[in-house]
């Protein structure tokens, strides 16, 4: 059983990040990926998670870091610069955080229900997808064995394994959610159905981090 991996906290507000961009003459620019670490104000203590995003990775706490790779799970490395943490009137220890790579290879949902090329760039490749609308559904033989692993439709999710889940539960990490491939139901299709919808004061608070958080769904592979 695989499971969506969705740390249900982002680490305060990036005050720095850089990205590498591409010009393209149909879709302007855009960025493709990161450049060096990141910087990012803490506004309350309890945005100190072990495991968390920041803008567009996902972070671990050192002690975090060390439980994953001690269980062995596979599939993703710390990145050596730790993440800049700014902070005033917060009174207790902060923990230190590297940004996590996900090295494993990603699997293709092509053939999840809903998941098909929504628009693909005949100058630069960049394509985007609609999104998944009865679950996930992983192919094994698309899957390299990592415990940890992005999906090439959907940038910015990951799936993990019943053993990486396991000592997520086990270590109780807080503020992760871990829902079953299949069952798992995208909010960005939520935001689709809803599109129509008027912004009001009914807008649930966490739309604003969804959209930063999926604003990178865009990928370059046709
Ligand atoms: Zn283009």
């Amino acid at each position: 059983m695989f499971y969506v991996f969705e740390p249900q906290i982002f680490l305060g507000e990036v005050v720095q990040v850089k990205f590498r961009h591409r010009d393209c003459r149909h879709c302007g620019t855009y960025a493709v990926g990161r450049e060096g670490g990141i910087t990012i104000r803490v506004r309350r203590a309890r945005e100190l998670a072990p495991i968390v995003w920041t803008c567009d990775r996902l972070a671990f706490t050192e002690y975090a870091s060390r439980v994953l790779s001690k269980a062995g799970l596979t599939g993703w490395e710390a990145l050596p610069e730790e993440v800049t943490l700014l902070h005033r009137g917060i009174k207790r220890e902060f923990p230190t955080y590297h940004e996590a790579l996900v090295t494993s290879k990603s699997i293709s949902i092509l053939d999840s229900k809903g998941v098909q090329v929504e628009q693909c760039c005949a100058t630069c490749g960049r394509t985007t997808y609609t999104p998944p609308r009865e679950g996930i559904r992983v192919n094994p033989s698309d899957w390299d064995g990592s415990d940890i692993f992005g999906i090439r439709e959907l940038p910015g999710n990951y799936l993990v394994t019943e053993k990486f889940a396991g000592v997520i539960r086990d270590r109780r990490f807080r503020q992760v959610e871990l829902t079953p491939a299949e069952e798992w139901r995208d909010p960005w299709a939520w935001q689709e159905e809803d599109r129509t919808a008027k912004p009001g004061p009914e807008t649930p608070e966490y739309t604003f981090d969804i959209v930063e958080r999926f604003r990178g769904r865009q990928r370059k592979t046709c």
